[in-house]
């Protein structure tokens, strides 16, 4: 057979190999990465008199994750990509309005005691666990913080969403190396690219626990974790006793529309 009748089929053949590479990689995942930088607007994050405010910090974040996110071919959603108040209501409706989508929160840590530092990640639903594993193995492995673990915890907006959906505290801002740290763009960053490590491995996440970081370049171990979805329960009552007068302006509002701020940003072990 003369040559020229094989070039064609061996074009064929590769454009082919090229597209069944191409349809396994992220780019064609189609996948939809919800963001949601937390607080904004008038809600500052964080806890009162906190130096750094929590809202630059998580809209930063958010904000190159998705660039990062965008550069591996995610097709990316923000809940806010300025300085506004989004309430957590329409922060879960915009997450739910996506099929085939995962939700990343973004915040950082406060507490009254400067000692508190670390990295916490948070989810809810058991189908978010490989997701919440492979987020907090790579953050953790990245930065310099302590591990605070993977915790499960019933926050408004990992309770109320429909896909995998995890929520990172990515240091204490109220740490002063933390807070350091977190003022720097390199080390924000770092933390993006962490993220996005974890968005892209939470389909090599392993099956069974372990109480190690040891993990193969190729797969994640799943994360043990902390059950605190009975914190979440007297965290949110003692919450609403303390802002009763808001409470009762909003009636049963108070809790879709308001922060996660008191749940999220502060460190009840601490
Ligand atoms: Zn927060």
């Amino acid at each position: 057979m003369p040559t020229n009748f094989c070039r064609p089929r061996w074009f064929a053949t590769s454009l082919l190999a090229a597209l069944f590479i191409c349809c396994n990689s992220p780019a064609a995942e189609n996948v939809t990465v919800v963001i949601d930088a937390g607080h904004g607007g008038h809600d500052r994050g964080g806890i009162p008199g906190q130096r750094i405010a929590e809202k630059v910090m998580t809209l930063d974040v958010a904000q190159r994750l998705k660039n990062v996110l965008e550069a591996s071919g995610y097709h990316v959603v923000m809940t806010r990509d300025n300085d506004v108040f989004v309430p957590l209501g329409t922060r879960v409706a915009i997450a739910n309005s996506y099929r085939n989508a995962i939700f990343v929160c973004v915040h950082f840590n406060a507490t009254n005691r400067m000692g508190a530092s670390g990295i916490e990640t948070y989810f809810y639903s058991r189908d978010s666990l490989p997701l919440a594993s492979a987020i907090h193995h790579f953050v953790v492995g990245g930065a310099p913080s302590a591990n605070r673990g993977v915790r499960r915890r019933g926050y408004y907006v990992l309770r109320k969403t429909n896909i995998p959906a995890v929520l990172v505290e990515c240091g204490f801002l109220t740490n002063p190396t933390e807070g350091a740290y977190a003022q720097t763009a390199s080390y924000r960053q770092k933390l993006a690219e962490e993220i996005a490590a974890g968005v892209r491995g939470r389909n090599s996440v392993t099956g069974t626990l372990s109480t190690t970081r040891v993990a193969t370049s190729e797969t994640v171990p799943l994360q043990p974790y902390i059950d605190q979805t009975k914190v979440s329960a007297s965290e949110h009552r003692k919450s609403k006793r303390s802002h009763k007068k808001s409470a009762r302006k909003k009636k049963s509002s108070s809790k879709s529309t308001g922060s996660e701020a008191r749940y999220a940003s502060t460190d009840p072990e601490a």
